[in-house]
């Protein structure tokens, strides 16, 4: 059987934990040395825990000797585990500040997420069935969600000591509202979670923003916010960035550059479809995709949104109220 555990060339110990995530497994990147750390913790569920025991077996090591966990995300596939290695090593457990009002009460606030996504479905157009098995997914997909408490909360521009290493933390929302990198500038490597895939593009979903109740009919732009912290990526003076899911980045600037040509393609796919009156996102997105919208309704219409807010930004798409609260858009006159 092929390994799941690989030692990169910067020495950091990458081992792939299963997932019930479409996206596949997960990367869990052991730092040997002093802090010794992990970095991200794989989603709670047995089948990840065995892996990472398996990884840890391996190097001689055991979960018990974790001195650290640095976060990249809130996401469950990236954060479930971290409570139950903090309970077995007694570790420190470090993430911005903002994480702590997401992981805290991961349940809580996954739920809070889920009735969010429901408001921006109901507000573009999605049909109630299809609203309501997105909600029952999102339920079933709680199981692999864990509550954890940020021991070592930081800010940006945190310098931390990590595996013999030190990282600079870069928070730079984009894929998910908490985004952090941790750049090890002495040796040109960077541990960047989601941000930057080297086999697929991250686009964010839209997320509900941080704070207390927020109107579903007001949103950010995540897909602009993304491409403004792309662009600073792309400036990022390193060879090597270890990403979530999938093999390292080696070559970050021409990948950064391939993701923001793909969501001009996008865009220009979406303003193809304004032709005509106005009509919901749901309804632009059910030209594009048919059937696959009522599968993935969230993703679709994230990425819809996404290449309408570009296209209104440069004046070619416009957006109104229809009579039942759903937003309509259209090509600008
Ligand atoms: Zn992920």
């Amino acid at each position: 059987m092929e390994s799941r555990t690989r030692t990169e060339r910067d020495g950091s110990v990458r081992i792939r934990l299963a997932t019930a995530y479409a996206v596949g497994d997960v990367n869990c990147f052991v730092l040997p040395g002093d802090p010794l750390t992990v970095v991200d913790a794989g989603e709670s569920a047995a089948a990840a825990l065995a892996d990472l025991e398996a990884g840890f077996e391996q190097l001689g090591l055991r979960i018990e000797d974790v001195e650290q966990v640095l976060l990249t995300h809130h996401h469950a596939d990236h954060v479930g585990l971290a409570h139950q290695i903090h309970e077995r090593s007694g570790c420190v457990v470090a993430g911005q500040r903002l994480l702590l009002d997401y992981l805290t009460d991961a349940r809580a606030q996954r739920s809070e997420e889920t009735e969010y996504h429901v408001g921006v479905l109901e507000r573009n157009g999605a049909p109630p069935d299809v609203i309501e098995s997105h909600r029952a997914l999102q339920v079933k997909l709680f199981g692999g969600v864990e509550s954890v408490l940020v021991t070592a909360p930081f800010d940006d521009g945190a310098v931390l000591e990590a595996g013999g290493r030190r990282l600079r933390a870069v928070v730079r929302p984009g894929h998910s509202a908490t985004d952090t990198l941790y750049v090890d500038d002495a040796g040109g490597v960077a541990f960047v979670g989601d941000h930057l895939l080297s086999d697929k593009s991250s686009d964010p979903l839209v997320w509900r923003p941080p704070g207390p109740e927020p109107d579903p009919g007001q949103r950010d732009s995540v897909l602009s916010l993304y491409r403004e912290a792309l662009a600073q990526t792309a400036r990022l003076d390193v060879d090597l960035m270890h990403a979530g899911h999938g093999d390292p980045v080696e070559d970050h600037a021409p990948l950064v550059a391939s993701r923001l040509a793909l969501h001009d393609q996008h865009c220009e796919r979406a303003l193809r479809a304004l032709a005509g009156p106005p009509r919901s996102a749901y309804a632009i997105a059910e030209e594009i995709w048919g059937e696959k919208v009522r599968q993935i309704p969230y993703d679709l219409i994230s990425m819809i949104l996404g290449s309408l807010d570009l296209l209104r930004t440069a004046g070619s798409a416009r957006v109104e109220l229809g009579p039942d609260g759903a937003f309509l858009y259209a090509a600008a006159d």
